[in-house]
């Protein structure tokens, strides 16, 4: 069972046994996480072990230590739960239980082991740790070890990743399986929005969280709900009916139909006394009068397969955990793999555990304001923008006389989120007492038929959820005709702009802010709010729709790969968008363990086409009378004009000799998505709320000479975890590729090298 690949360089390093487990609840993304582990370890020359049902195998030893293979973990990027099985083990808390780990691990010639699990895991893999010299002196003192094997083994590496679908543990951005959690969660609520709506019900949803209401506030934010308990904003024992009702109320009054209230399942008073489902269901009952459901949606939240993020994010953090192993030393301490700023990084893991108990501790000390300062940015940035568009507050609202226009148009094609940023726009816009309005149809609907309308409240609330674009959307760019765009300007004295979409609404950006040199109704704040599948916006490191069509992706390869794999003998050469952008094909390649992916960026040559179709002919040999895994090729639209997926097909199937086949399958606009992705629809509602407020900001800009108003006309773009606002003159001139329609550097260049190893595609120099 050789691995396909040869060892690395590291292999030159000793020769380690690498064991993981997953432990504690199970959360969608373990077995990717494990696939990762696995893969590496062969790759970097080392053997890898898996260790059955947690804490537990380790107690047992013997056949729940097993060395694995590289074919033993194919498909299992699509699987959820972990296969590996996970346990909560009460043994392992005890001194006595952690002994008997420590014996199995040396008398097994286990040098490391990687924990996923949730922070009692990590817990308990610190105290396994910090203990570990004691342990093995105890052993040998014993004589169930012989004193060779405890210095052979007098180092216990030990790393963390963290699999837990809460999102609780403070030195990370993202755990494996919250996305995952959060999908389920929103797939649930978006069901019963469709009878609450029918019913004109109230339904109040608890959901899983015990110290921790990322999942709570992320689902609120994502299924445009009326109001939110979580345990770290307690609200006041004696108010919090007070408040929920009066919101409730006040959208019940502008027309909603539906009352949506989500609970964290650990949400508290500021009393620390539970506020359960069922105690907010009898304050809309007695006080509103509401027809209300209480749904508890328990299990499910960690049931199916892992999202694209999750998948990402397990395969990522599976990776850097044993590269982490191999450059410990014995003076290193143990590391975590985190993710901070969009980026993977390793941090101490005692430090993380201590922090994520901290927030336990201060919200049992009530000190709230303090167990929130522990969370990420993006989680208090999402938690004011929930406010902010829900709150019945009249205290920040503009003065009549002071509030702005703005103006919303969506440009190019359709993409998950749009209706979202318009929704949260809209909301805030009424919050704070502006008018919304929306130029239908792009440039053309406003030029040629005066296609604009104010937005009303209740019209957007139900947005959030719908795929697709609510305003109509095209291509066409301003210079079709600036003269009556400017005069539709002046007409409605808009104050400002948010035009959402791909490379052309950055086109139209820059175009209307060369303009306003001649048309000064184009003096006024504008904000491009990237909106593209391509992913392909310079200035932003993501855009709203890819993550909805990364999922439509995986979804579809998914089922591809389940036929590919069932008729033995073919492999699929799959068409995927994204023009001269590799993202789309780079990312899903690496989501669906894709045998090869070809983009823009590279291109497809000659020797990599004939070395990839020497690697599928070894991968269907060795396939021979084993369970075949389906086999993919994801080729980006753009990637070559002559190497078609049509021609790609032929050739391999001529290639090929009649020992396999091949199909060509093309997803097209379905990767637009149907439902956006709750990633796509909190990132929405996050930066369009951010670009009101920068509008109100540089509202002024009229009043500034022409040569400082250039600064307020901006990409909003992500960068890290944080939103920034890049001045479209800067990057127009220096970090745009013009003819290829996309930004000059990207963060994701590197990703394929590591799709390769994973799958054991050989390099091509
Ligand atoms: P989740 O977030 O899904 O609940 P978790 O990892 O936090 O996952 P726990 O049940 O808290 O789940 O912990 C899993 C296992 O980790 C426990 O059953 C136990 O074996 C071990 N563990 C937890 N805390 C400790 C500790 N303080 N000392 C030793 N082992 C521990």
């Amino acid at each position: 069972k050789a691995s396909p690949i040869t060892p690395t360089d590291i292999s030159m390093l000793e020769r380690k046994r690498i064991a993981v487990l997953t432990s504690g609840g199970d959360s969608q993304g373990m077995n990717a996480v494990v696939r990762a582990v696995i893969r590496t370890t062969i790759s970097r020359g080392c053997e890898p072990y898996v260790i059955y049902e947690g804490y537990e195998g380790l107690l047992k030893g013997g056949d729940y230590i097993k060395r694995m293979y590289w074919d033993d973990v194919r498909g299992w990027l699509a699987l959820g739960g972990t296969l590996i099985g996970t346990a909560r083990c009460a043994e392992f808390k005890e001194r006595a239980g952690r002994l008997r780990a420590a014996k199995n691990l040396v008398q097994a010639g286990i040098d490391a082991i990687i924990v996923c699990g949730g922070d009692g895991s990590l817990t308990g893999a610190d105290v396994f740790r910090a203990e570990w010299p004691e342990l093995l002196k105890e052993l040998v003192n014993s004589k169930q070890i012989q004193p060779k094997d405890a210095e052979n083994y007098k180092n216990l590496n030990i790393c963390g990743v963290v699999g837990s679908i809460d999102n609780d543990m403070s030195s990370t951005d993202a755990t494996i399986g919250a996305y995952s959690s959060l999908d389920r969660i929103c797939e649930a609520v978006d069901y019963i929005d469709a009878t609450a709506q029918s019913h004109s019900r109230a339904f109040v949803i608890e959901v899983m969280g015990r110290n921790c209401g990322w999942l709570a506030l992320m689902a609120a934010i994502a299924t445009g709900a009326d109001y939110l308990f979580i345990p770290e904003k307690a609200p006041n024992a004696k108010e919090f009916g007070d408040k929920m009702c009066k919101i409730v109320a006040r959208h019940r009054e502008n027309g909603k139909r539906k009352t949506i209230v989500i609970v964290s399942e650990g949400a508290i008073d500021s009393d620390l006394k539970p506020v359960t489902a069922n105690m907010v269901k009898d304050i809309l009952v007695e006080r509103l009068g509401l027809d209300t459901r209480v749904t508890t949606l328990g299990h499910v939240q960690r049931g199916g397969p892992a999202v694209a993020f999750d998948r990402l994010l397990a395969t990522l953090q599976g990776v850097e955990a044993v590269d982490a192993i191999l450059s410990l030393t014995p003076e290193t301490a143990s590391p975590l793999i985190a993710l901070n700023e969009n980026k993977i990084c390793r941090k101490p893991l005692v430090d993380s555990v201590k922090m994520t108990k901290s927030v336990a501790e201060a919200i049992n000390n009530k000190e709230f304001a303090k167990a929130m300062s522990l969370r990420d940015p993006e989680f208090i940035e999402n938690l004011e923008s929930f406010y902010a568009i829900t709150s019945a507050d009249k205290s920040s609202r503009f003065p009549s006389d002071k509030s702005l226009k703005i103006a919303m148009i969506c440009i190019g094609a359709p993409a998950g989120g749009m209706n979202a940023a318009i929704r949260a726009a809209t909301s805030y816009c009424f919050a704070r007492g502006h008018i919304p309005y929306a130029i239908n149809n792009g440039w053309t609907g406003l030029a040629r038929h005066e296609s604009v309308r104010k937005l009303s409240w209740v019209e957007t609330e139900e947005w959030t959820i719908k795929g697709g674009c609510e305003i109509g959307t095209n291509r066409n760019l301003p210079d079709t005709d600036y003269g009556m765009i400017a005069y539709y300007f002046q007409k409605y004295k808009f104050d400002g702009l948010i035009i959402i979409g791909g490379f052309e609404a950055f086109i139209s950006l820059n175009q209307l802010e060369q303009a306003r040199r001649n048309y000064p109704a184009f003096c006024i704040p504008m904000v491009c709010l990237p909106a593209t599948i391509s992913n392909n916006v310079p200035g932003t490191e993501y855009s709203l729709g890819s993550d909805t069509c990364l999922n439509s992706l995986v979804d579809y390869c998914d089922v591809i790969k389940q036929s590919a794999a069932s008729t033995r003998s073919r492999v699929f050469v799959v068409e995927v968008q994204g023009g001269n952008s590799g993202y789309v094909a780079t990312y899903a390649g690496l989501v669906t363990g894709s045998q090869a992916v070809y983009t823009p960026e590279s291109g497809i040559s000659l020797p990599a086409l004939e070395s990839d179709i020497e690697f599928l002919k070894r991968l269907f040999h060795n396939d021979e009378g084993l369970n075949h895994a389906g086999k993919l090729i994801l080729r980006n639209e753009k990637s070559s004009s002559t190497l078609t997926t049509e021609v790609i097909a032929d050739i391999i199937r001529e290639e090929a000799k009649g020992k396999f086949d091949t199909r060509t399958a093309i997803p097209g606009h379905v990767q637009q998505g149907g439902t956006p992705s709750p990633i796509d629809r909190v990132r929405a509602t996050r930066a369009a709320v951010r670009s009101i407020q920068f509008i109100e900001k540089n509202q002024h800009i009229r009043e500034l000479p022409f040569h400082k108003q250039a600064g307020a006309f901006v990409v909003n773009g992500v960068k890290g975890a944080k939103l920034s606002f890049s001045p479209i003159r800067h990057l127009h001139d220096f970090e745009t590729e013009f003819v290829e329609r996309r930004p000059k550097n990207v963060h994701w260049a590197k990703l394929g090298l590591i799709s390769d190893m994973l799958v054991g595609r050989p390099k091509v120099y």
